[in-house]
């Protein structure tokens, strides 16, 4: 059974700008997309006008591994985010993801209890319709070994 869209579930849904939705839509498909830096290959996350490294405004979206581990956590166990949605998922473990490609990014991690969620712990992503137009990435533990890192450019 596909899970219920964010509306129906009574759960928040985020707001979409012009600058966003390239995140969302890709999520929708299954893709996790980050905008990535021309000058220096940061993967920037969330989405803004410049690099969060070196302040160029050259980022293009680019796939992102849908891999990482988890730098920190926080366990929501009588509400989360305020909203009666998440009663039925508690107790929900959000977390920062250092994702193989460098960004942190924010995430629901399930598919794992309380007790054993660990920093450190390595994760991938999967994707969640919210609605009609945009999926959100989750995140559940993982076996996959973590990926070398792509070095960086030389700058000039
Ligand atoms: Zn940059």
């Amino acid at each position: 059974m596909a899970a219920k869209l964010y509306k129906e579930a009574h759960k928040p849904l985020p707001d979409i700008t012009d600058m966003t939705r390239p995140f969302w839509t890709a999520a929708k498909n299954g893709k996790l997309v980050l905008q990535k830096c021309q000058r220096c290959a940061t993967f920037n996350f969330h989405p803004k006008p410049w690099c969060i490294e070196c302040g160029s405004r050259e980022l293009v979206w680019t796939d992102a591994r849908p891999f990482g581990v988890v730098y920190s956590h926080t366990v929501s166990r009588t509400v989360a985010m305020n909203h009666k949605g998440w009663e039925p998922e508690l107790p929900v473990l959000m977390c920062l993801v250092d994702l193989d490609d460098g960004a942190r990014m924010y995430g629901q991690v399930t598919h794992c209890s309380a007790e054993d969620l660990r920093i450190g712990m390595r994760v991938e992503a999967y994707f969640e319709a919210i609605s009609e137009e945009a999926g959100i990435p989750k995140f559940r533990p993982s076996t996959q070994a973590p990926a070398p890192r792509a070095p960086l450019p030389h700058l000039p």
